[in-house]
């Protein structure tokens, strides 16, 4: 067990960084960030914050000697920067990052553990993606291996005349046949050193232009007949991983059981209502888990939730939702720019309390 007053070094500096940050301090530890130039919203609720770049491997090094433990909150940090760093630091292995970070990786991953990805393809080169399409058909969606993410990096193609306009980016892509599903679904569990895992309860994901909207609870008979199932291949996954900390798998719920779609190794916008509605959020069991505190409860406190993303211009006026009935939770994230499509906040509303 980590005592107070160690220092949690967390990589990357979003809004996933400044809540785990918060729960850090909660529990008494110390936090440094570290993270190239940007709008890093963690930077405020850490004691010191790095601004360097990824390959800087003295800034690495300083920041190190520093650190107790490292962790990350984004899951783009290269891998040469976490091999950078002395391996004891790291409660869970780099080789997380390493499947997540890659499309074709992660469904190679989850198909090999038993899981059932969407039908897909390599695509490296514009004869593949043609190859891609009279294989697998339309409707499809192409997306960058790697680094995409809220739906960046993505291409839809709704029929072969539309896929005439979509063309091959020049980076290695995955071309994956569209799902027919009634409900997105996330798997989020915490995993202990000692390899105690637990799960909390799985939202309904809405998603708006590939990016998560709105996460809800009860989330439907369709996803709760699947979670089961679902989890089985989440656990079989941190396991072989030898994970440790926060998990996230997402799934849609089809006619025909749970489609693996992808792996976030870290905390998740779809677990965000947590705080306020589960016994334990996953923020604060990301750091118990990686201090090696024993982990909290992760029952659902009410009977319903309902999560919603607060997105660009939205966020000007975000703190009149608080005269809103209900007792809305308000998260904002003090990002400087209110950007179209960019997370700014969040908002929980919670039903009756559970007994
Ligand atoms: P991703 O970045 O892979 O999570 O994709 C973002 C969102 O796009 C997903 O949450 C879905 O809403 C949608 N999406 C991605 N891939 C597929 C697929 N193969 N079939 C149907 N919808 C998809």
């Amino acid at each position: 067990m980590l005592p107070a007053g160690s220092t949690i070094g967390i990589l990357g500096g979003g809004q996933l960084g400044r809540m785990m940050a918060m729960s850090a301090l909660q529990l008494g530890y110390k936090v440094i960030g570290f993270a190239p130039e940007g709008d890093n919203v963690a930077a405020e609720a850490c004691g010191d914050f790095v601004t360097a770049d990824w390959d800087d491997t003295a800034a690495l090094s300083d920041f190190a000697a520093r650190c107790d433990v490292v962790t990350w909150e984004f899951e783009n940090v290269p891998l040469g920067t976490v091999a950078a760093l002395p391996q004891t630091l790291l409660p869970c292995p780099a080789r997380a990052l390493e499947v997540a970070q890659d499309r074709l990786n992660e469904k190679a991953f989850a198909a090999d553990h038993g899981g059932t990805p969407a039908p897909y393809a390599r695509v490296d080169s514009a004869a593949d993606f043609e190859a891609a399409l009279t294989r697998i058909g339309t409707p499809g969606i192409l997306k960058t291996a790697r680094d995409g993410y809220d739906g960046k990096g993505q291409w839809r193609v709704r029929s072969s005349l539309e896929a005439s306009g979509v063309h091959f980016p020049g980076v290695t892509c995955i071309y994956e046949g569209f799902v027919t599903y009634e409900t997105e679904f996330s798997v989020i569990l915490v995993r202990s050193i000692s390899g105690d895992v637990r799960f909390w309860d799985s939202t309904a994901n809405l998603h708006d232009g590939g990016m998560l909207t709105q996460s809800l609870l009860p989330a439907g008979d369709r996803v709760e007949a699947q979670v089961g199932e679902a989890r089985a291949l989440a656990a079989k996954i941190a396991d072989a991983l030898g994970y440790v900390g926060v998990l996230t798998l997402e799934f849609f719920a089809t006619r025909d059981g749970p489609v693996f779609n992808e792996m976030a190794p870290r905390v998740h916008n779809s677990g965000h209502w947590t705080i306020e509605g589960a016994a334990t959020s996953q923020f604060e069991n990301h750091i118990r888990a990686i201090c090696g505190l024993p982990l909290g409860g992760t029952a659902t406190r009410f009977e319903s939730i309902d999560m919603r993303n607060i997105v660009g211009d939205d966020a000007l006026n975000a703190h009149a939702i608080l005269a809103e009935p209900g007792e809305p939770h308000l998260h904002l994230y003090g990002k400087r720019e209110a950007r179209e499509g960019r997370k700014m906040g969040h908002v929980t509303r919670v039903g009756h309390a559970l007994r």
